[in-house]
C-alpha cells in the first residue's frame, strides 16, 4: 500500500525507521514541531530545531525515497512561559517560507493555563498573516476534554478562520464529534498505550464516518509506534473495510487536508 503519515516526531527516531517507513509504503510524512522530551534552555535550541526540521530531516527521509514536510511552532508545553515563548515565535519568519514547512503546529493545550491559550491564539493569528494551515495538540487524559472545548471557544473568536484549514488532533471518542461537528478537520493518534488504538480508531470511523479525519503514529521519544497506520490498515482489511476506504483514510484524505498547504506536493 502507499500511506501518508501525516504526524511524526522524526528527529526522535533512528534511520532504521525511515527505512521501514519505506518498505510500508510512505510516500510522505510530516512533522510538526513540538516538545523534544526536555525543556530547551535558550531560543537558540529552537533555531537548531527549525534548521534540523526544515534542512536536516528532509534530505534524511529522501535517502528512503519519502518526501518529508514540517510545521513550525513552539509547542504548548513550553508555551507556557509567554516571553520564552515569544522569543521563539519572533523565529518563525526566518523559516516559515522553506519549501517544506506547510503552516503552524502542533500548537494547542496542554494543562490549559491561560498563558498557553494566549500564546496559542498569538500563532492561530500568524497562520492567518501567511494564510497557512493550522494543526492543533489537544492535551492529554482527563484534560482533554476541557482543552478541546477551550481550544474550540479559541478558534470560534477568529472570524476570519477558514474551518477546512485546521486539523485538531489526538481526537478521542468523546471529543471526535465537537471537532468534527464545528467543521474542523479531525486526527486520530494511534498508540500502543494511550491515545487511540487501532481498534478503537477504526470503531472511531464506523460510528463517525470516514469525512474530514486523518490517522497517525506521532510517533516520538517515547512509547510510540512509527508502524502504527499500515498496522491500523491491516487491521482495516481484517474487518472488512474495502480498498477504498483503507485508502482513503490513510492517503486521500490527508494528501486532501495537506494540499492546501501551497508547500504540499506528492
Ligand atoms: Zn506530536
Amino acid at each position: 500500500m502507499s500511506y501518508i503519515e501525516p504526524h511524526a516526531h522524526m528527529v526522535s527516531r533512528t534511520t532504521d525507521d525511515y527505512e521501514r517507513l519505506a518498505i510500508a509504503g510512505c510516500e510522505a510524512l510530516c512533522e510538526p514541531a513540538f516538545w523534544a522530551g526536555f525543556d530547551r534552555s535558550s531560543a537558540d535550541g529552537f533555531y537548531d530545531y527549525f534548521r534540523q526540521l526544515t534542512e536536516y530531516e528532509p534530505k534524511r527521509a529522501a535517502r528512503y525515497g519519502i518526501k518529508h514536510f514540517c510545521w513550525l511552532c513552539i509547542n504548548p508545553k513550553e508555551a507556557d512561559d509567554p516571553g520564552f515563548a515569544r522569543e521563539v515565535m519572533a523565529l518563525i519568519p526566518e523559516f516559515i517560507g522553506r519549501e517544506n514547512v506547510l503552516g503552524i503546529g502542533e500548537i494547542g493545550l496542554n494543562k490549559n493555563t491561560h498563558s498557553e491559550l494566549k500564546i496559542f491564539e498569538e500563532h492561530v493569528q500568524i497562520a492567518l498573516d501567511y494564510d497557512l494551515p493550522i494543526l492543533i495538540h489537544t492535551p492529554h487524559l482527563e484534560d482533554k476534554l476541557k482543552g478541546t472545548k477551550l481550544i474550540l471557544d479559541s478558534l470560534a473568536s477568529f472570524s476570519k478562520l477558514d474551518r477546512s484549514k485546521v486539523i485538531i488532533d489526538h481526537v478521542e471518542e468523546h471529543t471526535v464529534a465537537h471537532v468534527l461537528d464545528a467543521g474542523y478537520w479531525a486526527g486520530m493518534t494511534l498508540y500502543p498505550e494511550s491515545k487511540c488504538t487501532p481498534n478503537r480508531a477504526i470503531d472511531i470511523l464506523e460510528v463517525y464516518g470516514s469525512e474530514n479525519i486523518w490517522m497517525n503514529s506521532a510517533c516520538d521519544w517515547g512509547v510510540s509506534d512509527p508502524m502504527a497506520v499500515p498496522k491500523c490498515a491491516l487491521e482495516m482489511k481484517r474487518r472488512k473495510h474495502t480498498p477504498e476506504m483503507i485508502r482513503k483514510v490513510t492517503y486521500d484524505n490527508p494528501a486532501k487536508f495537506l494540499s492546501q498547504s501551497p508547500r504540499f506536493r506528492l
